[in-house]
């Protein structure tokens, strides 16, 4: 990749130009420019605000609410200062309204503690929090005001993402000089203008100077809720952008040569023979697109959807089977070891008989027994399971033909990349195939996933039956513990699912313990097990086996469970605070109950009081078992940063954009992206270089 500004057929000088020629740009401000990945103008003038602070306005204190940041007036009513541990400040204020308000100073001089008193006036801007005795603010930004108040701002101020050596005021005033040496319009704009009449799209250089410098003549409103016209327009480039990345990684690693796979029907028989059931219509029909692909000499890179329960994996072996037979070896890759472990048994359990051993190979496999493992996979072992350790420097393989991720939405892209550069033959990438249950919308999954063709895998095995669901507040909890003996007398099995937000496993280990603990108490009569992320391997696996052979009635776990376990005897699941999970989630746990016969049913423990939208997801979930359906409205409960999960940031940190609320440009988006990486590739790579930096912060295929 040609690195900066060689974009030669684009007027872009003054977008080249480096900051360090701003006047007030020295040699240090420079370097901490530098290092957050901003070297020219053009870099600054596309780090849009993260949101706005609003100063137009004064909130009254009763219409506050926790998590809100608003600017408030009133008058203190009590000032508190105190020394115990540390020192405190305290002054309650009130207002019109009729509310009172704290705002909590830990860290203050004297002399700032005197200028308050009661029956001043004091106008106050920060977060309001839920506080020990109602809302404060911690350390406001404050100012006393006279009777007559100072007049309000005309319009917000943007608020810009902080970093080391970069304060806010210190980049808004740099924005506005960088902001000053914007182009004329028509030397910014690369958006063709007959595509910006058709959508309406506002030109970049208006819509840069509004999301940056608000005026009070703009729609602040409008622009505080993200629905200006002026973040639509940044927003269907910065789509264009992201599309656009994805569609050159494609290209780029369809340009390159995969081995040709079409041997192997004799294992794929083999195999089949040995399954004590048949594939599904669908099953058969993703077995065939992807051989289609394999039999290609460029790299399959396809997708494959299905719910949870449809069956990906006896697919992917079989696809495996195709590639070994053809003299290649394959790569699974799992994001838990628990799911890769699981892999691994299923894919011993069907090769093995074949005659083909299967590898493992995870973060936990170390010393002598990895330097075999290492020595099998460069010598042509023909397969090998493992966690995102196989994605490691220092793993090599022979001939890798095709590389299998599983739940590709927790690896991002780039370390599903990294599998594929582990190399098939000289000079070719293996085929890729991933695998996810997460049922991404269709509008989303273009999007997020422009560079895989997608298979759908959607029909269920027969035989299954529904879940039931229903969703209980925590007061029901014994009542809940009654249902588990009940079931657990009649032969079933339960899983009892504990969920913290933090993404802690030690407290969520922790939790699930003392969950433990008390079903133990409570059901003296049933094996209760527990599983959780801090157990070693061995022991996971023990207590996972115990259950599946039904020695435990009972299995206490945290979300570790959620991909992959397979239990048909369990009907009962039980999940603990599942207000806080999202529904993509709460379905995929669902998930692992209802693949026997017998009607199973999940419990859905809630903590009162439900938020309407909480409310919403759980009502959902109750009635409906499709996943595609539930992810559709998932996408637009919560949008689809939430929906794909932070994970997936490498390549989906949106800035302005909002894939739920500006789905309806995607079409327009995707059209535009073709025609200008067949016809203007210039021109794509100046969008690129616009939203991913001068420094192409964004890793390279
Ligand atoms: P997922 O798509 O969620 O990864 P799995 O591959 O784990 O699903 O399959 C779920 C269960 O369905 C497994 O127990 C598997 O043996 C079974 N299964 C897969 N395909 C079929 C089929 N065609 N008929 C019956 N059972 C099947
Ligand atoms: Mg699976």
């Amino acid at each position: 990749m040609p690195s900066s500004s060689s974009t030669e057929t684009l007027p872009q000088d003054a977008a080249a130009r480096p900051l360090s020629a701003l006047p007030g740009v020295g040699a240090a401000l420079s370097a901490a420019l530098e290092r957050r990945g901003l070297r020219t103008l053009q870099d600054l003038w596309f780090t849009l605000p993260l949101r706005y602070e609003d100063l137009t306005r004064i909130e009254p204190i009763a219409a506050l609410v926790s998590g809100q940041r608003a600017q408030v007036e009133g008058v203190i009513s009590q000032v508190e200062t105190g020394f115990r541990f540390r020192p405190l400040l305290r002054v309650v204020m009130e207002d019109d309204s009729g509310a009172t308000l704290v705002l909590r100073f830990v860290h203050f001089r004297r002399a700032q503690a005197a200028q308050f008193a009661p029956g001043l006036r004091v106008r106050a801007y920060g977060e309001a929090r839920a506080g020990a005795h109602g809302l404060e603010m911690v350390h406001p930004r404050y100012r006393i005001v006279g009777t007559t108040p100072p007049a309000l701002a005309q319009n917000l101020s943007a608020v810009y993402a902080q970093s080391e050596g970069i304060g806010n005021a210190r980049l808004t005033a740099l924005m506005a000089r960088a902001l000053a040496q914007l182009p004329p319009a028509h030397e910014l704009e690369l958006l063709p203008a007959g595509l910006r009449e058709r959508l309406g799209l506002m030109d970049l250089r208006r819509a840069l100077l509004c999301v940056h410098l608000p005026q009070p003549g703009d729609d602040q409103a409008a622009l505080a809720a993200g629905m200006h016209p002026a973040q639509r327009r940044l927003a269907f480039e910065e789509l264009l952008a992201q599309h656009l990345a994805l569609r050159r990684l494609r290209q780029q690693a369809r340009a390159r040569r995969a081995p040709i796979c079409s041997d192997g029907a004799e294992l794929q028989r083999r195999l089949l023979a040995i399954l004590p059931y048949a594939l599904t219509g669908a099953q058969r029909r993703v077995l065939g697109e992807i051989m289609a692909d394999l039999a290609a000499p460029r790299p399959m890179l396809r997708l494959v959807q299905g719910d949870v329960g449809s069956g990906k994996t006896i697919v992917a072996a079989l696809a495996a089977l195709t590639v070994i037979g053809s003299g290649c070896q394959v790569a699974l890759a799992a994001p838990t070891e628990l799911l890769a472990e699981q892999h691994y048994r299923n894919l011993t359990g069907w090769l093995q008989p074949l005659g083909l051993p299967v590898l493992w190979l995870a973060g936990k496999v170390q010393g002598r027994a990895r330097v075999a493992a290492l020595a099998q996979l460069a010598a042509g072992a023909p397969i090998c399971v493992g966690t995102h350790a196989l994605m490691q420097e220092g793993v090599r393989f022979r001939r890798l033909g095709l590389a299998i991720v599983d739940e590709q939405h927790r690896f991002g892209v780039h370390q599903r990349l990294s599998l594929v550069e582990k190399g098939a033959a000289a000079g070719g990438v293996p085929h890729q195939l991933v695998l996810t249950a997460t049922p991404i919308p269709r509008t989303l999954a273009m999007t997020a996933y422009a560079d895989l063709d997608v298979s759908l895998l959607d029909e269920l095995p027969p035989g299954r039956t529904p879940v039931q669901t229903v969703a209980l507040a925590s007061a029901r909890r014994a009542e809940v513990i009654e249902r588990i003996r009940f079931a657990c007398a009649q032969g079933r099995q339960a899983y009892w699912v504990c969920t913290l937000v933090e993404e802690s496993e030690q407290l969520d280990a922790q939790a699930a313990a003392a969950v433990h603990t008390e079903l133990a108490a409570a059901l003296p009569e049933l094996r209760v097990g527990l599983v959780h992320g801090r157990m070693r391997p061995v022991e996971k696996q023990a207590v996972m086996d115990a259950f599946k052979r039904a020695e435990l009635a009972v299995l206490v776990a945290t979300t570790v469970i959620e991909v992959g376990v397979d239990v048909p005897n369990a009907s009962l699941m039980v999940i603990e605070n599942a207000e806080r999970l999202g529904l993509a989630q709460l379905h995929q746990l669902r998930g692992r109950v209802g693949r026997g016969s017998v009607a199973s049913s999940c419990v859905l423990l809630y903590r009162p009081p439900l938020s309407g939208t909480a409310r919403a997801r759980l009502h959902l979930l109750r009635t409906s078992n499709d996943g595609f359906h539930i992810a559709e409205m998932d996408l637009r409960l919560r949008g689809a940063g939430e929906l794909l999960g932070t994970r997936q940031a490498g390549m989906l940190a949106l800035r302005v954009a909002d894939l739920a609320r500006d789905a309806d440009l995607l079409p327009a988006v995707r059209e535009l992206a073709d025609r200008l990486l067949h016809e203007q590739p210039a021109c794509a790579e100046a969008i690129l270089t616009r939203w991913f930096g001068s420094a192409r912060r964004y890793a390279q295929a």
